[in-house]
C-alpha cells in the first residue's frame, strides 16, 4: 500500500545532504558555504532535487545502471518521468498517458515549493470577513483575500521566482500556470491550520469562549521541518478575537527548530497561536507532561496521516496512543491521503471500538498533487484528503451509553462495522 508519501521538504534535505532546515538556511544565507554540502550553485541544488526522480519509469533502472547515465530522457509533456530508451518510453505510454497531464503539475509544484522555503509563499493573508462556518471551500477562502492577483503577481515577479527558472533546467512556464501552482502551494501550506479549525467546528469547540490547547499527535518532519512560529496564524484570522490557542506538536520525528520549546503550563496568550513541541511518543508525553500538569489537557487532538493502517509495526506503535485517546474521551481528528487509507483506517478504529463520529472528504485538503514516490504512474495523492472524527468508546461497547449529540455542521457518514469490514466503499459526504 502506498502509505508513505514523503513530504518533499524532507526529500530536498536528504538530497542536499543536509540534516536540518538550519543547515539549509545557513547555506542559502551564505553563513555556511553551500559547498560544505556539495552544492556550489542554485543550479546544483535544483539538479540534486531532481536526481531523486531520475529513474526509468518503465524498467526502473537508475542512471548508474546505464552505460551512459546521461541517456536517461525526460517525457517532454510532463517533464516529470524519465526513460532509459525509446523502447521503454513506448512500452510505458499506454499507462503513462493516463497520468502525464497531472504529473506535469506535480513536477511544477515541486519546483515552486522552493518558494515556501524562501518565504515568498504563502502571501500575507487577511482576517476572515465571513464566519468560519460560511467558508466551505478553498474558493471561498481565496475570495476573502484582498488584492489576490496583486499578491500572486508579486510572487511571480519576485527575485526567487526568477532565480528558480534561471536554474531549474526547465523552461519557465507561462504566468497563468505559475499562478495556479502558487495557489495550490498556498492551499498546501494552510491546509493544516484550516483542518484544525474544521476539527474545532466539528466538535463544537468555540475558540472565542475559552483558551484552547490542540495536540498534534504523531507529528514528524512533515509538520515540523522549517516550521516557523507564525505558521498556524491562519487560525487567528479564522477566529478573530479568539482567547488564545496552543498547538503542541508531539512525535518521535519532531524536527529541531524554532517551535522546539516546552509546552505551556499556563494558558496561551489571548488572540495568539502559540506553537511548542515534544519529541517522543504521545502516551509518554501524556504521562510526563499532561498527568503532571506540565502541559494542559487538550481540547482537540489532531493527527495528520497517522499511518497506523500501513503495517502491524506502525499499528503496534500507535496502539497505546489510540487507546489513551479513546479512554480519555478526547475529541480526535485524523486525516488520510486516500479513500483506500480511509477504509483501512476506519476498519482498525472500529475494531478498537472507538466511537467514529463521522468521516468525509476534507474541504481543506491540500490541492497540491503529490506523486507516490516510488511509482509515478499512479493517481497523485493530496494531503489530508479525508478526515475521521472520533470521540471515546463506541456506544455498542458501553452498555446503556447515551448517543452523543451531533453538531449542526456535521457532514460525515456513520460507518457500520459490518460495512467497513466487508470492504464496501463508505458513503462519503
Ligand atoms: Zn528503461
Ligand atoms: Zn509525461
Amino acid at each position: 500500500m502506498d502509505s508513505n508519501v514523503p513530504g518533499l521538504s524532507h526529500v530536498i534535505l536528504q538530497k542536499l545532504n543536509m540534516k536540518t532546515y538550519e543547515d539549509y538556511k545557513s547555506a542559502m544565507d551564505g553563513r555556511k558555504s553551500g559547498s560544505d554540502f556539495g552544492i556550489r550553485t542554485y543550479f546544483d541544488m535544483f539538479q540534486k532535487m531532481e536526481d531523486t526522480f531520475k529513474f526509468c519509469a518503465e524498467c526502473k533502472k537508475l542512471p548508474d545502471a546505464l552505460p551512459d547515465p546521461k541517456s536517461l530522457r525526460r517525457c517532454k509533456r510532463c517533464q516529470n518521468v524519465y526513460y532509459c530508451s525509446v523502447a521503454c518510453q513506448r512500452a510505458n505510454w499506454p499507462l503513462h498517458k493516463k497520468f502525464c497531464k497531472k504529473l506535469k503539475l506535480v513536477a511544477l509544484d515541486r519546483l515552486v515549493e522552493w518558494l515556501v522555503f524562501t518565504g515568498d509563499i504563502p502571501f500575507p493573508t487577511e482576517t476572515w470577513t465571513k464566519p468560519a462556518q460560511d467558508v466551505k471551500t478553498w474558493e471561498d477562502w481565496f475570495a476573502m483575500q484582498g488584492q489576490l492577483e496583486e499578491k500572486l503577481g508579486a510572487i511571480l515577479a519576485g527575485r526567487y521566482m526568477t532565480l528558480l527558472w534561471a536554474n531549474a533546467g526547465k523552461p519557465r512556464p507561462e504566468d497563468g500556470e505559475l499562478r495556479e501552482s502558487i495557489r495550490r502551494l498556498v492551499t498546501d501550506f494552510h491546509s493544516r491550520p484550516l483542518t484544525i479549525g474544521l476539527g474545532l467546528r466539528l466538535f463544537g469547540i468555540n475558540p472565542l469562549a475559552k483558551t484552547l490547547t490542540v495536540h498534534v499527535v504523531g507529528a514528524s518532519h512533515v509538520e515540523t521541518l522549517n516550521t516557523r512560529l507564525t505558521d498556524y496564524d491562519e487560525l487567528t484570522r479564522m477566529f478573530p478575537g479568539h482567547r488564545g490557542m496552543e498547538l503542541v506538536m508531539v512525535g518521535v520525528d519532531v524536527v529541531n527548530g524554532p517551535i522546539m520549546r516546552p509546552p505551556l503550563a499556563t494558558l496561551a496568550p489571548q488572540g495568539r497561536v502559540h506553537l511548542s513541541s515534544y519529541k517522543g511518543l504521545y502516551h509518554d508525553f501524556w504521562e510526563s507532561h499532561v498527568e503532571t500538569k506540565l502541559a494542559t489537557r487538550p481540547d482537540l487532538v489532531v493527527g495528520f496521516h497517522p499511518g497506523f493502517h500501513a503495517c502491524p509495526d506502525l499499528l503496534a506503535g500507535w496502539l497505546p496512543t489510540l487507546l489513551l485517546l479513546r479512554d480519555y474521551r478526547l475529541p480526535v481528528l485524523f486525516t488520510v491521503y486516500s479513500e483506500q487509507e480511509l477504509k483501512s483506517s476506519l476498519q482498525i478504529l472500529v475494531e478498537l471500538e472507538m466511537h467514529i463520529m463521522g468521516y468525509a472528504t476534507n474541504p481543506f485538503a491540500s490541492l497540491r498533487p503529490e506523486q507516490v514516490y516510488s511509482s509515478p504512474n499512479k493517481a497523485p495523492v493530496y494531503c489530508s484528503s479525508y478526515y475521521i472524527a472520533l470521540l471515546g468508546l463506541a456506544a455498542s461497547a458501553v452498555p446503556g451509553a447515551e448517543e452523543l449529540e451531533e453538531d449542526d455542521g456535521w457532514q460525515g457518514g456513520e460507518p457500520s462495522a459490518a460495512g467497513v469490514a466487508g470492504g464496501n466503499t463508505p458513503g462519503l459526504g
